[in-house]
């Protein structure tokens, strides 16, 4: 059996990368008024980018953050419990009560959602659809129907491979899926998890990703 190789990542790396895709958004015009950093591994990369993204004279874009965690689903098949998938489970959503302090939803603004990888992208497709499902319901109930709302995503890396599930299909179009990097089906290792940061970066700057 092959092993499956890992991908040190330093802190350096994915701070370049931030700043990397926050010049892609602020060269298209497409500074979020709102960013959501999916915990845990989103939220150093949304805090990272946020920075890049401030423009002099402008208030600090507000972070949210929103707790997913994936989960292997269990299933009654032919010889007893199998997994018959993965299902993705919300530990923390948005906070309305914070939300207001900066505006009175997410109705007619844009929204960036930060994660630090798409593996399979039940997560990412999880994130979006929710959000968007949550925007609909406000409009509904506000009678705000004409203010459109566009999310984008951000993740630093997207794995080449085959996705369990999708993103919109406009999103994907229209270039609002800022993948700061895309690379081989690997395991990646980020510097937020690792037990001697020393080492992590040294082995991070041997593969070139420092
Ligand atoms: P998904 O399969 O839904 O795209 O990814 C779910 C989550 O699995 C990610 O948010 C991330 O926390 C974790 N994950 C997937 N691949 C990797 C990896 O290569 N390294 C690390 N550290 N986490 C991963």
């Amino acid at each position: 059996m092959s092993e499956i190789k890992k991908y040190y990542i330093s802190y350096n790396n994915v701070h370049k990368l931030c700043q990397k895709v926050a010049k892609e958004i602020l060269t298209r015009n497409e500074r979020p008024d709102i960013i959501i950093g999916i915990s845990g591994g989103g939220l150093i990369p949304a805090r990272v980018i946020r920075s890049f993204l401030k423009q002099k004279g402008e208030k600090n874009i507000p972070i949210q953050a929103i707790g997913l965690s994936l989960y292997e689903s269990m299933g009654n098949m032919n010889e007893g419990m199998e997994r018959i998938g993965k299902e993705v489970v919300r530990t923390q959503w948005l906070d309305f009560g914070a939300l207001k302090e900066h505006f009175d939803s997410l109705i007619g603004k844009k929204v960036l959602i930060v994660d630090e990888v798409d593996d399979t992208r039940t997560t990412l497709h999880y994130a979006v659809n929710e959000l968007q499902k949550e925007v609909e319901q406000q409009q509904q109930l506000l009678n705000r129907l004409n203010e459109p709302t566009t999310f984008s995503v951000f993740v630093i890396h997207n794995k080449d491979k085959q996705k369990n599930a999708e993103l919109p299909n406009e999103m994907l179009e229209s270039g609002r899926y800022y993948a700061a990097e895309t690379v081989p089906d690997e395991w990646l290792v980020y510097p937020w998890d690792a037990d001697d940061i020393d080492d992590h970066t040294r082995l991070a700057k041997l593969q070139g990703h420092d």
